[in-house]
């Protein structure tokens, strides 16, 4: 790329950290070993770099090191919370409880159940994108054994209310899970305060690297009882076997440790640069903000556009910025994204919306160059469009 477009997409995945590659690398070369060879000095090795990982993750999530399990990553992690927890508990109950706008590794693993017979109840969201926790009450059923509410959102960046889910849970007897791949490293989390009972995460949107993540696994008040998803040499106490990366574990914890460093003065900085991009942006007519003003990540920007195509808006910003759109492409073409649906838009407008993720090594320079670029094409577009109709309305006239 001679010039490559400004990378606004980081709920997407970010770019590795230099620190984070610098701490992985003597561990794919000189420090090689499988960290389950406990008999020679290369498995100690790895294992020592591994305890040390787990122990920093634990650490920044309020956990016991045992409680980690360490997976490729959150749609991993997702799975074998979702699929583990409905096998071994099918005996006391086989409903469900999670929300329309989950991530697909959510929803899709609710819909296998679905297929084996488990009864899954799907939340509305508020037009903020926020849950009600009444409804959430009302949902709850003797035989509810789950109930799984993701702690960010990945288009809209909205926060749930995950602590006061997580006391209504406990208060049911109802175990708790949280996909926190895009809250991790971005808001303070603690799964005693917070009453978690599972939480998937991920290092790859946090700079660390892609292919690896962790589910929390309560251990204690109560025991959490999940079944394997993935069977073999027993790594992990049996839940996840195969042979751990120790690379890849130790880049994650690096990763962690910086994002909890930086957590403070990044969550300011890119607030400031959101806010920024928003003012300039919001100065036309026609632009909605998706997702709740206040309680949404730092580095999230969600927009729809009244008055342009979505393809052709994407078409126009694609050699000047790299950001996401309203809407997902599948093997059938392109629908509009079920989140911004979710919401109560149309077909037409959640295609004319777009993701922006902030990040770590974007700058006010990128994000002023973006908005004014965003404000040209918008303009342009809506003007060809105004043609076009006036040309029309002549022509029928
Ligand atoms: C990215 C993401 C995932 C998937 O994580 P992977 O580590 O890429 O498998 C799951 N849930 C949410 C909310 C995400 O943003």
């Amino acid at each position: 790329m001679s010039n490559p477009p400004i990378y606004l997409d980081c709920h997407a995945t970010t770019p590795m950290d230099s620190r984070v590659l610098k701490a992985m690398l003597p561990y794919f070369t000189e420090h090689f070993g499988n960290p389950s060879s406990i008999i020679h000095a290369y498995g100690w090795e790895a294992e020592a770099a591994v305890k040390q990982a787990r122990e920093l993750i634990a650490n920044t999530i309020n956990c016991e090191p045992v409680e980690i399990i360490f997976t490729s990553g959150a749609t991993e992690a997702n799975n074998l919370a979702i699929k583990g927890v409905a096998e071994a508990n099918f005996n006391r109950g086989r409903h469900l409880i999670t929300i329309a706008t989950e991530h697909r590794a959510v929803l899709d693993p609710c819909r296998y159940l679905e297929s084996l017979g488990f009864e899954i109840t799907y939340l509305s969201v508020s037009k903020n994108g926020l849950i009600d926790l009444n409804q959430l009450e009302k949902a709850i059923k003797p035989e509810t054994i789950l109930v799984s509410v993701m702690a960010a959102n990945n288009e809209i960046g909205v926060l749930q209310p995950i602590s006061a889910i997580g006391e209504m849970c406990h208060q049911h007897q109802i175990l708790f899970h949280t996909d926190a791949a895009q809250a991790i490293g971005k808001i303070p989390l603690d799964v005693k305060s917070m009453n978690m009972d599972l939480m998937s995460l991920t290092a790859h949107k946090i700079y660390g690297p892609k292919g690896i993540g962790a589910l929390y696994v309560r251990r204690r008040n109560p025991k959490v009882r999940i079944s394997s998803q993935i069977q073999g040499g027993s790594q992990e106490r049996g839940m996840r076997s195969g042979t751990l990366s120790t690379p890849q574990i130790v880049g994650f914890a690096k990763a962690l440790e910086l994002a909890l460093e930086e957590m403070e003065s990044e969550s300011k900085r890119q607030i400031q640069l959101r806010d920024s991009l928003w003012q300039q942006i919001s100065q036309l007519e026609g632009i909605h903000l998706n997702g709740d003003r206040q309680r949404r990540l730092p580095g999230n920007l969600n927009i729809s556009i009244e008055g342009v195509d979505g393809a052709a808006l994407l078409l126009g910003l694609q050699p000047t910025v790299a950001v996401s759109s309203g809407s997902a492409c599948s093997s059938t073409g392109t629908t509009p994204s079920h989140v911004l649906t979710a919401l109560g838009h149309s077909p037409s407008l959640a295609n004319a919306s777009l993701r922006f993720g902030i990040g770590r090594f974007n700058t006010s320079e990128e994000i002023d160059q973006v908005a004014k670029q965003l404000l040209t094409i918008i303009s342009s577009l809506r003007k060809a469009q105004n043609y076009r109709d006036a040309i029309l309305s002549n022509h029928q006239s």
